[in-house]
């Protein structure tokens, strides 16, 4: 699932790579699938992308957004969309939700597995869109303790939820998704259900730090393993808990890393480091 790390990277890739190019022709796909967001009829797709051209990329949390000149933005992103660069038409998949074919003879794809978007917004749909967040990358300057802090102020002394809905749900940490979070919670030591008023000013701040420092390193090792770049490469990030280490020596204390069902997602903790 495409998080911070690899919003901002393959949105970067798109900068590099594809900004500039003209756009023969491009459609919604050739497979229709159940789970593939769309906000147009396949013959409005079909007759927005012709003699366009790819504008700026940036990120927004998890998701993509990527100018489409003039006029249209194409919103991809916080799902499981595998958004592929095709410098021929030989490595072009047999079925996806997305085709781009480019007037030098190079293509964009988007594969959605699981779920995934793949919206075309005009001006006003982009400045009203509710998947856009106006809050602040937990990467930026301003995401400081103060501003982290000021997140915890807002619950009561009975709130009841977890400090896995506080960091992904409400009020959330932007770009920070169940995947993201496992490594963070380990690092900051806390066990995904704790609830989050219950947490000390230093767990808070540890937290925070774990929350930057996490999603640094992600950044810094081109995303995640389990997750793929504009390029097709995965990501040099080793996850420390995942599905591929369940069951494996937390890297801290040696204890196995355990695997519980919890708020719609897997969460994998070590049950030694991460105490209720
Ligand atoms: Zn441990």
């Amino acid at each position: 699932m495409i998080e911070l790390p690899e919003a901002t990277i393959i949105a970067a890739q798109m900068n590099t790579g594809l900004k500039g190019k003209h756009i023969l022709d491009g459609n919604r796909g050739n497979s229709p699938h159940k789970f593939a967001f769309v906000n147009r009829p396949p013959e409005e797709y079909a007759a927005i992308f012709p003699g366009k051209s790819i504008g700026e990329s940036r990120a927004n949390g998890s998701l993509i957004l990527t100018d489409i000149e003039p006029g249209y933005t194409l919103m991809l992103g916080g799902g499981g969309e595998r958004i592929i660069y095709h410098p021929d038409a030989t490595s072009l998949p047999a079925k996806y939700q997305l085709y781009l074919h480019f007037s030098d003879e190079t293509y964009l794809t988007v594969t959605v597995q699981g779920w995934g978007s793949t919206y075309l917004l005009d001006p006003a749909e982009l400045a009203s869109h509710p998947f856009i967040s106006k809050n602040l990358s937990p990467l930026s300057h301003s995401f400081s303790p103060g501003y982290f802090e000021g997140l915890f102020a807002m619950l009561s002394p009975e709130d009841p939820r977890s400090v896995k809905f506080f960091m992904i749900s409400k009020p959330g940490v932007l770009g920070v998704g169940n995947g993201c979070l496992q490594d963070i919670l380990w690092q900051a030591r806390l066990h995904p259900r704790r609830r989050a008023i219950s947490l000390s000013v230093d767990e808070r701040k540890q937290l925070y730090h774990a929350t930057r420092e996490t999603l640094r390193a992600m950044l810094e090792r081109g995303g995640r393993d389990g997750d793929y770049n504009l390029y097709n490469h995965p990501g040099g990030y080793r996850r420390l808990m995942s599905n591929q280490t369940a069951g494996q020596p937390c890297p801290r204390c040696g204890a196995p890393v355990e695997k519980a069902s919890y708020l719609g997602g897997a969460v994998y903790f070590c049950p030694q480091c991460q105490t209720l």
